[in-house]
């Protein structure tokens, strides 16, 4: 493939640089390119992936290159080993102890924190005396050995830290297209509705951190065995700002868009050198008019390129027989019956008892009780600002209710997270979409999917079997749920790219392949033309069918009518009618409550209906 042959270009450019390097000054910019290259790659994950802007890897890169020096110093080059890992094991314990309590933290808390977690590590390095030696630093480092070989010199030192950078994008990249690659992003695009997909918000953020600073211990290391000694000036926030320009600069969110920047930033101005005068100017404004003309980053830019041309060689795509297809000639969707708890006929799935949800004075549920059934189409019906949304957000964990109980399926979920209550089976979509704007259809489901075989992260950078077998099992269910919504033919386009219609179709798609008992559905038809109207219609009669109970908002009333078996009538928060769709039809104080006085447009429909 392409993409080979692309690897094997960059392998041979990245080992034929130190043979046209003129002088071992140039060769040691490249080892301080490479050195940044996997910092700015260990901030890619965080920030690039995971979407939280950390602000203190010059503390982490300092933690790393400090460990690291502890143990080497005057001592032999067979040491640098045990002080590599070391680097990345204290400076990942140092990464949790900052991300544990500070990642419950929205956006720019975070950042502050992260920040002031940089300026505290560089005061520590400067005022520990008795270990740092303060502003003396540690000196007489010695260089890495292996066996009988030392990398006693620049460009042999260029080879190691070429070879550490290559195996780490390789490892970031197969955690960047695993599971923890959509679930980061997912959390960066958009975090309620990951948590509402089961992920584990908290967990994944702590993850990515984690996974950061080892890297950042890591280049740590690598940089103070490369300049073989080191002081507080190395680690002072000029580096976070340096790597976080590398970063945009080469892409955020891509495995080598990084290593690129962290070149480009490092070699840049030793090139514009030559016009003394002017070259910090011409370097500032060169960095601004990417990061404003290239918000993808030279990476970024490359990738659409290729694609483009990619695209224009391989005309056709998709034969037009599968995207025209019935949606629901689709095989295997036997396979979700027997998955999901047979309907009992008429248990009682979710139980809403007494529950009040208030935002300061206003009262959007109040004192509200609900009992949905196994099997059912339930319709929730009320004007706007009635607390239908709310409903969904109280009971799917986003809002915790102020008062009462909610019971799903025999257990007690008032209060648990939002992905718990995924977890148990609960799901639901958005009045708003909420989709993950950079990911494609496909991947956008994938986050909602949950496999038999589960890999940690380690696996999945190892590509062990059971990491394999489970991304198998997730696409295989994936599939299932994009053939449900009729979106198979669409799997690879990016999300944001579709039409509103679709994009319904895919949090519906997303929801489907939790697998789920309950799915709630916040006014799904809101925005779309009839025929998706009727499209849809026959998915949640299918649900149905399939065992799946569903909870309906909706607007559009000859809908609900037609296809409720049981409706609840919510007015300011409150339950002023609840019965078959005959029976809320003609029930006058929902009318007159529900529509208000006077004849209006919708009491003509729901009279109509
Ligand atoms: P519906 O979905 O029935 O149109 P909502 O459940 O969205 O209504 O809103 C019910 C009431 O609660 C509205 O008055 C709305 O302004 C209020 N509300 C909903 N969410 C919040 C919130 N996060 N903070 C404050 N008020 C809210
Ligand atoms: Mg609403």
């Amino acid at each position: 493939m392409h993409k080979r042959l692309l690897i094997g270009i960059a392998i041979i450019v990245l080992l034929a640089v130190p043979l046209v390097l003129p002088n071992s000054y140039t060769i040691r910019i490249a080892n301080m390119a490479l050195i940044f290259g996997l910092l700015a790659v260990s901030l890619n994950i965080i920030l690039g992936y995971a979407g939280q802007i950390a602000l203190g890897h010059a503390g982490l890169f300092g933690i790393g290159a400090y460990t690291a020096a502890l143990i080497t110093t005057g001592g032999s080059g067979y040491l640098f080993w045990p002080a590599f890992i070391a680097a990345g094991f204290v400076t990942g314990i140092a990464g949790l102890i900052i991300c544990v309590p500070t990642l419950r933290l929205k956006g720019h808390y975070f950042a502050l924190a992260t920040l002031g977690f940089g300026e505290i590590m560089r005061h520590i390095f400067f005022n520990w005396q008795e270990v740092t030696h303060g502003m003396d630093g540690i000196g007489n480092l010695p260089k890495p050995s292996v066996g009988f070989f030392e990398f006693s010199n620049d460009v042999r030192f260029y080879y190691l830290s070429g070879v550490i950078l290559a195996v780490v994008v390789l490892l970031t990249h197969r955690i960047a297209r695993s599971k923890y690659g959509r679930m980061f992003t997912a959390i960066r695009d958009a975090e309620m509705a990951a948590g509402t997909s089961g992920v584990e918000v908290p967990r994944l953020k702590i993850t990515a951190f984690y996974i950061s600073a080892v890297l950042a211990g890591f280049a740590g290391a690598l940089y103070a065995h490369q300049i073989a000694f080191i002081s507080p000036d190395s680690f002072t926030f000029e580096v976070t700002a340096q790597v976080l320009s590398m970063a945009l600069i080469g892409g955020l969110g891509t495995a080598v868009g990084p290593v690129i920047g962290a070149v480009t930033v490092t070699v840049l101005p030793e090139l514009l050198r030559v016009s003394k005068a002017y070259y910090q100017l011409i370097y500032g404004a060169g960095i601004a008019a990417m990061v404003i003309f290239l918000p993808g980053g030279v990476w970024g830019l490359f990738k659409t390129r290729w694609a483009t041309w990619q695209g224009a060689r391989e005309p056709g795509g998709e034969p037009l027989a599968e995207a025209t297809a019935s949606p629901f000639d689709a095989h295997s969707l036997a396979g979700t019956v027997g998955r999901t708890s047979k309907p009992q006929a008429g248990a009682v799935l979710l139980e809403v008892n007494n529950v009040t949800c208030s935002f300061g004075g206003l009262v959007a549920l109040d004192n509200l009780t609900v009992a949905i059934r196994q099997g059912t189409i339930h319709g929730l019906i009320g004007p706007n600002g009635a607390g239908k949304s709310t409903f969904i957000n109280v009971v799917t964990g986003i809002y915790k209710p102020t008062a009462g109980n909610l019971r799903f399926d025999g257990a007690e979920i008032g209060g648990l997270r939002s992905w718990k209550i995924a977890k148990l089976g609960l799901v639901r979509t958005f009045q708003n979409l909420r989709l993950f704007n950079t990911l494609t259809v496909m991947d956008n489901v994938l986050v909602g999917c949950r496999a038999e075989h589960k890999s940690g992260w380690i696996g999945v950078m190892l590509d062990s079997k059971t990491a394999r077998k489970e991304e198998v099992e997730l696409r295989q269910i994936a599939e299932e749920a994009l053939r449900f919504a009729g979106l198979w033919h669409l799997r690879n386009q990016l999300v944001r790219t579709l039409p509103h219609g679709q994009q319904r179709l895919v949090e519906l798609a997303r929801a489907f392949a939790m697998r789920p008992k309950l799915i709630m559905l916040d006014e799904p038809a809101a925005g779309i033309n009839p025929a998706e109207v009727e499209q849809l219609i026959k998915r949640i009669m299918h649900l149905r069918d399939l065992g799946i109970t569903v909870l309906l908002i909706e607007h559009n009333m000859p809908l609900v009518m037609r296809i409720a078996d049981h409706i609840t009538v919510l007015n300011f928060g409150r339950k002023i009618g609840e019965g078959t769709p005959a029976g809320i039809r003609d029930d006058p104080e929902v009318i007159q409550a529900y529509l208000g006085h006077g004849k209006t447009k919708k009491e003509k429909t729901l009279a109509a209906a």
